[in-house]
């Protein structure tokens, strides 16, 4: 069976052990299937990282602001809502 060799992890794999992708001369991608899963999860979870992460250090901060700004904001939500109510 033809193999190719993954441009990630370096291992020779047969060709099923890729996925298609019309775009490239060989047809196939350079990545193998499982590097490509690997990669998603990765990412995946470094995503999930950094959201919390930006969470909690901005918490403090936007738990703040609420309440440095929360007449006007609860204002603006009024008149928002007012604005908004008319058109219907
Ligand atoms: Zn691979």
């Amino acid at each position: 069976m033809k193999k190719k060799k993954c441009k990630k992890c370096n291992k020779m794999k047969v060709i099923t052990e890729f996925s298609k992708n019309s775009a490239r001369a060989s047809g196939l991608q350079e990545w193998c299937k499982q590097c490509h899963k690997d990669n998603y999860q990765t990412h995946r979870a470094t995503r999930l990282i950094n959201v919390n992460i930006y969470y909690h250090t901005h918490k403090k901060y936007w738990q703040q602001y609420y309440q440095d700004h929360k007449d006007k904001l609860n204002e603006y939500g009024k008149q928002y809502y007012q604005d908004h109510k008319k058109g219907d």
